[in-house]
């Protein structure tokens, strides 16, 4: 039996069975046999159902943020933001659905065109720190393109995917279509990714277990999208508009408890204005409100596992500036932290996944760029600079697959998402996403 925990009082909220590799190849073949009828539902009526799945989501909104935050102890306000964005990305891919098309292409003695054709069964493997969200990321395309679905969410939070998948028998989409299987990832996850009839896997998640789905999938020559670690700068230059900055780097770097690939977990600033920046900074950290995640006006929860409080706890032994409360009693909780630190720390070089941040001066735009890029990951950013040229300048050098300038967002429902170097590949969100789960077909017809 799988236990599924509350992190913010340790309590079990569920009691799951574990599915067996024998179930993850009945969802596969479930998911095959609805193939044929799915792909020839006419576009418009995708959309329309996915539009269905969009307005059931709006509707159960509340449910789906307060299952969201007692299974991964976030707080309630991003929760809902989450379930609205769950919304909005079924909304995008129900409009998309007849906007992903071909072309003709002049050539002589004939007439050529392409289509895109769906790839079929699609494994979709999520983790536990967004598990609703980055589902809703590739149920979306998918589903859009016509393929169908055996979803395995991460084990530690499965609720919100089993509920998503309630709603999508729900709209109206065919029972067999999309396929929810809870069980282990070294198990079940390994078995869709080395099915024969798995044509493709959506995978986010770390990059050491991207790298083993990678390998695996080499044995069918399976698709993969890899959505992986990240390690990102906040480069601050000396003539930013530092209080905004201060204001915006705690999120940036402990939103969700820090346990988010996109996290700004390197603040570079410039060494001229690194006094001034630090104090506020450590101001604007102490203001973050850490505390149980029903509350509506908390803005961090605890951490995931007593497991990942231990490692994340490991990363701790430099510098420490600042250190926030956190409350008694049960609940994984781990406080805010800013560490001073070199690029060459530990706490700098991997992907800690909790709330500690590193803080590292630096001399200059150029030394910014390479101290941004020494790292393996290059999934997001930020640059703060008032200097228009320089932030164009910077942001073009850094190799990240998602930037800012002066705000630290990262992900938009319309604007593709995705890491350069060991980030992974594929872009995920945006009508780049159907890219990944279409297979372009090339079709040349002799008119002589
Ligand atoms: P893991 O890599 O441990 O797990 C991710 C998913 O893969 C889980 O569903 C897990 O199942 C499954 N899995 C584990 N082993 C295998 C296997 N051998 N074959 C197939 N699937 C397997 O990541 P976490 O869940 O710990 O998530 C945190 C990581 O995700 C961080 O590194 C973070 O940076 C990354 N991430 C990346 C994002 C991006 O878009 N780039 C976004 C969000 C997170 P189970 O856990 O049930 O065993």
């Amino acid at each position: 039996m799988n236990q599924v925990l509350n992190p913010a009082t340790e309590e079990t909220i569920a009691e799951l069975p574990e599915a067996t590799v024998e179930e993850a190849d009945r969802a596969v073949a479930a998911a095959k046999a609805a193939f044929p009828a799915w792909r020839a539902v006419s576009p418009p009526d995708r959309g329309r159902l996915l539009r269905r799945l969009a307005t059931l989501v709006e509707e159960t909104s509340e449910e789906l943020a307060q299952l969201e935050t007692s299974n991964v102890g976030k707080p309630i306000s991003d929760s809902r933001a989450e379930a609205t964005m769950v919304a909005d990305v079924f909304h995008f891919y129900a409009g998309a659905v007849d906007k992903h098309h071909g072309e003709t292409i002049p050539v002589s003695g004939g007439i050529d065109m392409t289509f895109r054709e769906p790839l079929g069964v699609v494994g979709l493997i999520t983790p536990w720190n967004f598990p609703m969200n980055i589902a809703s990321w590739k149920l979306g395309p998918s589903l859009a393109c016509g393929n169908t679905v055996v979803l395995k969410p991460a084990e530690l939070t499965p609720l919100s995917a089993i509920r998503l998948g309630e709603l999508v028998l729900e709209a109206g989409i065919p029972e067999g279509v999309v396929n929810v299987v809870v069980g282990p990832g070294r198990t079940v996850g390994q078995r869709l990714v080395e099915h024969r009839d798995v044509a493709k896997i959506g995978f986010t998640g770390s990059t050491e277990i991207g790298r083993g789905v990678m390998q695996a999938a080499a044995g069918t020559i399976k698709r993969v999208t890899l959505e992986l670690g990240g390690k990102s700068a906040n480069v601050v230059f000396a003539d930013a508009d530092l209080e905004r900055a201060a204001a915006s780097a705690p999120s940036a770097a402990f939103g969700n408890a820090g346990q988010d690939c996109c996290a700004r977990s390197r603040i570079l600033v410039e060494r001229s204005a690194y006094d001034r920046f630090l104090d506020l900074l450590v101001e604007a950290a102490g203001g973050l409100r850490v505390g149980d995640p029903r509350d509506e006006s908390t803005e961090m929860g605890p951490l995931i596992s007593a497991e990942h409080r231990e490692r994340v706890s490991s990363y701790v032994n430099g510098n420490v500036v600042f250190s926030g409360n956190v409350p008694n009693g049960s609940g994984f909780w781990f406080p805010p932290m800013l560490v001073e630190a070199s690029n060459d720390d530990r706490v700098a070089r991997e992907e800690v996944f909790g709330p500690v941040a590193a803080v590292i001066p630096f001399e200059g735009e150029e030394e910014a760029v390479r101290l941004a890029n020494d790292t393996p990951y290059g999934l997001s950013g930020s640059i703060w600079t008032e200097d228009g040229a320089r932030a164009l300048r910077v942001a073009r050098a850094i190799d990240s697959g998602v930037l800012s300038v002066n705000s630290n967002t990262s992900v938009r429902v319309s604007t593709p998402f995705g890491g350069f170097k060991q980030s992974g590949f594929g872009r995920e969100l945006g009508l780049h996403a159907l890219d990944g789960y279409s297979e372009v077909k090339n079709l040349y017809i002799a008119t002589g």
